[in-house]
């Protein structure tokens, strides 16, 4: 349920009706809108809402939230939350753009990657140093030598990081190198490591599980904010469908959906979505044309040598003409994309 505060309720009648949403076996969240206060009051949904906290001072309404999941809804937060890393803003009318190899492979080879990327206009640097991978078999990534060398790239570049992380064991050691932490499709609902992940300060972004619906998504980002880490970005991957002459079908529509139903900001990952480096310019351009934040592409400088998905990977000059096709299509949105060459 959500008590909305009268836009002149002061401080005290706040924390009073926190202190008895508290007593009442509710958790209360804080969410500070423009005009006025909200406050979300997540709990066992059995506990019939009580209009009787209508009669407290400074209470305007009490209103029941009719989704499943309350403080990722619109109902809850009309305004866009905007996330804020580094100098950059996420959710905001500029777009922001994720770009860099699927795994960290070596010094050399991510510095290049990185350098370049960021003259195209990429702010935030993306590499997984623990990577799932469907065979045991497969490069698992560097681990906490890749952390480190995605950490040394933010220096050289001044880029911060994204980067993935698979058991809660290890989110301790993930944020102690990334600005974002990635939760990946596979894990969309390993609902151990979203609690973590809710505890741990840092943003997070959360993939779209392989074959869940938005409203498990939505719920999976609910019980990041239910720990009261509100800093979650959604990323439409791809799902699986009948239809298999791509790796994963992009739902274009989720990003207008996710929109009205949720004030999280979305991005969307083309490449794992196309699973080829030839679709990843169309699906940009079609994700910024629906309204998404933002991007997170694959890059790597020779493809053909990639450690894990070469052809998904764009070169960085196929980076950057794409880079210039998205600002494009960005103004005609009235959004803006910063590309530098
Ligand atoms: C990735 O971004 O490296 C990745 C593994 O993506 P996904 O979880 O969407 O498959
Ligand atoms: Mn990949």
């Amino acid at each position: 349920m959500i008590i909305v505060m009268q836009a002149e309720a002061d401080q005290d009648q706040i924390q009073d009706v926190e202190a008895q949403l508290s007593r009442m076996g509710f958790t209360p969240h804080r969410i500070k809108g423009v005009l006025r206060t909200v406050i979300g009051a997540v709990g066992d949904p059995k506990i019939v809402y009580p209009t009787s906290l209508e009669r407290l001072p400074g209470v305007d309404k009490v209103l029941p939230v009719t989704a499943p999941y309350q403080l990722v809804s619109r109902q809850v937060k009309p305004d866009d939350s905007l996330i804020r890393v580094g100098d950059t803003v996420i959710g905001g009318e500029a777009l922001v753009v994720m770009a860099g190899p699927c795994a960290v492979e070596s010094w050399d080879h991510l510095i290049t990657v990185a350098r370049q990327v960021k003259l195209s206009g990429a702010s935030i640097l993306r590499g997984g140093a623990f990577k799932p991978r469907t065979s045991p078999y497969s490069f698992q990534g560097l681990e906490h030598e890749g952390l480190k060398l995605l950490a040394r790239a933010r220096e050289e570049t001044g880029l911060t990081i994204v980067t993935e992380v698979l058991t809660p064991q290890e989110v301790e050691l993930v944020a102690r190198y990334a600005d974002i932490i990635q939760i990946g499709a596979r894990n969309m609902q390993n609902f151990s490591l979203l609690r973590e992940v809710g505890r741990c300060g840092k943003p997070v972004l959360l993939k779209r599980g392989l074959a869940s619906t938005v409203e498990e998504w939505l719920m999976a980002a609910e019980y990041i904010l239910a720990e009261k880490n509100y800093q979650v970005i959604l990323c439409e991957r791809g799902i699986r469908t009948f239809e298999n002459s791509t790796r994963s079908t992009l739902d274009i529509s989720s990003v207008p959906q996710i929109k009205q139903l949720s004030h999280l900001p979305v991005i969307v990952d083309p490449s794992h979505a196309g699973g080829s480096w030839r679709l990843v310019l169309p699906l940009s351009l079609a994700a910024i044309a629906s309204g998404a934040d933002g991007l997170m592409v694959e890059v790597h400088h020779k493809p053909a040598e990639a450690f894990c998905d070469g052809g998904q990977s764009l070169t960085p000059e196929n980076f950057a003409s794409m880079m210039s096709a998205a600002a494009r299509v960005a103004a005609a949105v009235g959004r803006s994309l910063p590309v530098v060459c």
